[in-house]
């Protein structure tokens, strides 16, 4: 959409005001309201002034304005506010005009642009399978959030809005259980039927949308592949559906990737492929996967950077709660045609040569959609510009049951890291690839794990529930 065009849509949908937004490093969304009175041309040129000091990672105090610059091709009419609300995602730039290096909205578009420039392809397409639950909101019954859930017991029963306590558990979901049963064991279909519609109107391309494994309330929408920043700012679209129509049913959804213990947790699949113009480079048929070399070389580069990547792409202390073995979410730094305990598959089932994608299955849902995918684009295209062969470096295919593996087989396979905090050690020690075309800087890089170990710290100094069961009676 153009300026005018933009100008022209407030005008002919009576829009009262526009909400500009920006992205925070942790993936979150900010905005600051103008009456549309006050937007002209202009403001997409100028900006709109924010004080980057009060965004966590963004700038110190004594230097701390910051301007959104508007992006027009992303408005959209906000489908929950009560007076009519133009959304326009923005890229954010320095007071002297420059795009802030640490503004994940530009780290995206110039992954983007790096790529055009690698001679490779043209276009690289994302497509993210972004898992969530839904749960009773129980804020309001007991004045506080709860935030240790455990399955199995009665208070996950009854935050998972199963109050069953007497009853009949016929159509309970039973841990692991969630996959795509029908009403009345599924009881989220009507939510998810309405995210879907909220989401239709507001622009994206639903695909389909079910139960998750996991018990009552694990979700999943799929919606259309797009560009990277497309999908990022789609993804940022999702989410504030999904939590704002959970919100509008009395409910909490959430992306946090492991809030019950013992059950399967949430994550965000990532599909990925590079295209020249119009011709699919993924793709060589009767190849293994009808994967092409060069396909084989970018899954190359994205296992070999793993540990490094997975500081962006699962980076809180809970995604690590997530990639323990047991609940299909990868452990094992291994690709596959099939099997879900590897970090990397490759789906071939109804896949056509345009379709021939690559599934990296780790990240989830709290990573920064713009700095996940950039991430991921440039260990993959650094896999290919350094042919990193995954096969010669024993990453697979694994398309056996990794259980069956002997145990000498099972110690050559390289697993995920443990903690946040392992991590952002390996990030440390292989980033280069992340600033190559200048798309991450050092400064990005430093300022990131300098947060991100704040928030380790942050939790491991916390008394854990568990540990009173463990030592409160010593
Ligand atoms: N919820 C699982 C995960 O944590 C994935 C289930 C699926 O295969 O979609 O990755
Ligand atoms: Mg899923
Ligand atoms: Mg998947």
């Amino acid at each position: 959409m153009s300026v005018q065009n933009v100008l022209n849509t407030i005008k002919e949908n009576n829009i009262q005001f526009v909400d500009f937004r920006f992205v925070d490093l942790a993936g979150r969304a900010h905005h600051i309201t103008l009456p549309s009175t006050e937007v002209e041309a202009e403001t997409f040129v100028n900006g709109v002034a924010f004080d980057g000091s009060s965004i966590t990672g963004f700038r110190g105090i004594e230097s701390s304005d910051m301007v959104m610059i508007p992006d027009t091709e992303t408005a959209y009419i906000d489908p929950f506010t009560a007076h009519p609300t133009l959304i326009i995602m923005s890229n954010i730039h320095t007071p002297e005009g420059e795009r802030y290096d640490r503004d994940p909205r530009s780290i995206a578009q110039k992954a983007e642009e790096y790529l055009q420039t690698t001679g490779i392809g043209t276009t690289a397409f994302f497509a993210p399978e972004s898992e969530f639950f839904i749960f009773d909101d129980v804020r309001y019954e007991s004045g506080m959030n709860k935030s240790y859930f455990e399955v199995d017991s009665e208070e996950a029963a009854w935050n998972t809005g199963r109050k069953e306590e007497g009853g009949n558990l016929g159509f309970k979901v039973p841990v692991k259980g969630g996959y795509v049963p029908v009403q009345p064991v599924d009881s989220q279909q009507d939510i998810r039927s309405e995210m879907v519609k909220v989401m239709q109107e507001s622009g994206l391309r639903v695909e389909r949308h079910h139960h998750e494994v996991s018990t009552a309330g694990a979700g999943e929408i799929n919606f259309r592949f797009d560009t990277l920043t497309k999908t990022a700012d789609n993804l940022l679209k999702y989410k504030y559906i999904v939590h704002n129509v959970a919100n509008q049913y009395g409910k909490v959804a959430t992306f946090m990737p492991k809030p019950l213990f013992g059950d399967n947790g949430s994550g965000m699949h990532v599909h990925m492929s590079i295209f020249n113009g119009d011709s699919p480079l993924f793709y060589e048929k009767g190849a293994y996967a009808n994967l092409s070399p060069l396909a084989m070389h970018y899954m190359g580069g994205i296992l070999h950077h793993a540990p490094a990547l997975i500081a962006l792409t699962n980076p809180s202390t809970n995604s690590f709660k997530r990639l323990v073995p047991g609940y299909e979410a990868p452990v094992n730094l291994v690709f596959s045609k099939g099997n879900r305990s590897a970090a990397v598959r490759i789906p071939i089932a109804a896949v056509t040569p345009k379709g021939c994608r690559i599934e990296f299955r780790t990240p989830d849902s709290t990573a920064n959609p713009y700095l996940c995918f950039a991430a991921m684009l440039l260990a993959g295209l650094d896999g290919i510009k350094r042919k990193i062969d995954p096969v010669a470096l024993g990453y697979g295919p694994f398309d056996t049951n990794i259980y069956h593996l002997s145990d000498e087989e099972k110690r050559e396979i390289r697993s995920v890291p443990g903690t946040l905090d392992e991590a952002l050690n390996a990030l440390e020690a292989d980033y280069e690839f992340l600033t190559e075309g200048d798309v991450f800087t050092k400064d990005f890089i430093d300022n990131y794990v300098a947060v991100k170990r704040k928030e380790a710290q942050a939790v491991a100094v916390r008394i854990h529930p568990h540990e009173y069961e463990l030592y409160f009676g010593c």
